[in-house]
């Protein structure tokens, strides 16, 4: 079976095939840094992991590039409206760049815990402003440009003879009733390339602004998109990603720019993650109802079961938070712990030369039902379906004679999809340290000389200190119930 993936452009699954042999550039837009990140921001970064590592599963080597938006986002789709950070900086007393940074060390913070690694490179759109230059006076050149005075300079939409099929029709006129009209823009969804600075007399001030062309000003919001994307990973690339809101505004505009530059496609997939709901309404700011990772951390809940539970829908569906269904999403990760943790710390009592072979069967059934998940669209949520029938038939053979060997290659099936998953807290944490596993070994000696007064004395010390004993036919395991703080830390 070959890697199908929903391709927004022509809204169908289409048959992946990179451009360079073995090769994947991917670019996902990235966060607007005035900001914590709420869940909803976040369920859409951990689905742009979930893809680069599916496709590093597959066997492709990724460069993926994430943006960071420090300047240019506005308030209002329209081009009007103040610019987020420089708002946030006034809100909260800060410069503006204060702000970006601090936001984005957040962000890092967010990625770090949910276990999403980092990009091959985070450019920042304030550290590209010649590029982006560059890129609009190629636009200028072509004819495609106009200046609004005391707005700034825009992007011709009637010239560009494909504006609004990405979009699809329905879409834009559906933003067109949305969008509060500029009378001075050519065509409604005109969009700014670089807007100009307040003047002098308005006595409002910019932060962060830089000369051009079109004079003193900051680039529009999706241009450092086109520029970046073209530095960092050439044009076309492979995959471009980002939430679905993005269709009819930002990708649009990206096409629209970038191929009127270059001639030539922007990007050949285009994958768009469905919105997280909280309540009845998408989460968004100005529906006026975040969460932040933070807040499910002082509820109680670990980053990860956060990560599990979005693995649980499908990126293209919508996802109904809540924390009762983050609850289950942390108790079923806990289970899969638990047993990866237990298979860690095992001391035999017997010794099985048999290998087992219903698990040898297994372990390859589960690898390969794996694979097609992901290769159909991303799966996930059929992936872990597997997975825990695969660990439901584990469980029933360590009810059986079972050996190292056997131990040995659950293990290494575990760590093979929990490349793409993430869901395991750092692994070095999770082996008990030698002190425990020495008093086991005392519990069992005194449980072989039948002493058992004394080896459940053992066992409850043991248990005092957080642990939990649990005995099969053929070894004892050791494990931690999960979240644990010993767990967490990396
Ligand atoms: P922003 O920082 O506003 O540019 O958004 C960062 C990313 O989060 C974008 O790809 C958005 O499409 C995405 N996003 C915004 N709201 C949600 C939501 N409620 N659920 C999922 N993704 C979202
Ligand atoms: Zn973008």
């Amino acid at each position: 079976m070959v890697l199908k993936l929903f391709n927004t452009l022509t809204r169908k699954k289409e048959v992946f095939k990179p451009i360079k042999k073995n090769e994947v550039r991917i670019y996902s837009c990235g966060p607007t840094v005035y900001d914590y990140a709420h869940i909803g921001n976040l369920r859409t970064y951990i689905f742009a992991d979930i893809l680069r590592k599916s496709l590093e599963f597959l066997g492709y080597k990724v460069k993926q590039a994430i943006n960071i938006t420090d300047v240019g986002h506005l308030t209002q789709d329209d081009d009007s409206g103040e610019d987020k950070i420089e708002k946030s900086a006034k809100e909260k007393k800060k410069s503006a760049w204060e702000i970006a940074r601090f936001f984005e060390k957040r962000f890092l913070k967010d990625l770090m815990e949910l276990n999403i690694s980092k990009p091959s490179v985070m450019p920042r759109a304030t550290e590209h402003i010649k590029e982006q230059i560059n890129l609009i006076k190629i636009l200028e050149k072509k004819g495609f440009t106009y200046i609004i005075e005391n707005d700034g300079l825009y992007f011709d939409t009637s010239k560009f003879e494909k504006y609004g099929e990405f979009a699809g029709e329905n879409n834009l006129k559906q933003r067109m009733s949305r969008i509060g009209e500029n009378k001075l823009k050519k065509n409604p969804w005109d969009f700014a390339l670089w807007k100009f600075s307040p003047s002098p007399e308005s006595g409002k001030k910019r932060q962060m602004e830089w000369s051009s062309p079109w004079g003193i000003g900051f680039p529009g919001w999706h241009i450092e998109c086109s520029a970046m994307s073209k530095k960092y990973l050439s044009q076309p690339f492979d995959i471009h990603t980002g939430g679905v809101d993005h269709i009819t505004v930002h990708h649009q505009n990206e096409i629209a720019q970038s191929e009127t530059a270059f001639g030539k496609p922007l990007a050949h997939f285009w994958l768009h993650g469905e919105f997280l709901h909280l309540g009845d309404k998408r989460m968004g700011k100005s529906e006026g109802n975040l969460m932040t990772l933070d807040d499910l951390k002082k509820a109680g809940f670990h980053p990860l079961s956060f990560r599990f539970l979005c693995l649980n829908t499908h990126y293209r569906k919508k996802m109904f938070f809540s924390l009762k269904t983050l609850n289950s999403a942390q108790k079923s990760l806990n289970s899969i712990i638990t047993l990866y943790q237990k298979l860690v710390n095992i001391i035999f009592h017997k010794k099985s030369l048999k290998q087992n072979l219903k698990i040898q069967k297994e372990s390859h059934r589960f690898l390969k039902n794996f694979e097609m998940a992901i290769k159909d669209d991303l799966n996930l949520p059929k992936a872990i379906g597997y997975l825990f029938s695969y660990l439901s038939q584990i469980n029933e053979e360590l009810k059986k004679e079972v050996n190292q060997k056997d131990i040995k290659s659950i293990l290494q099936t575990l760590d093979i999809v929990d490349k793409v998953l993430s869901i395991l807290p750092y692994k070095k944490n999770l082996k008990v340290n030698k002190e425990i596993l020495k008093i086991l070994k005392k519990r069992l000696k005194l449980k072989n000389q039948k002493n058992y007064k004394a080896s459940d004395k053992i066992r409850t010390l043991i248990e005092k200190k957080n642990y939990i004993v649990e005995d099969y036919p053929n070894f004892t395991a050791v494990y931690q119930i999960w979240p644990n703080p010993n767990l967490q830390k990396k």
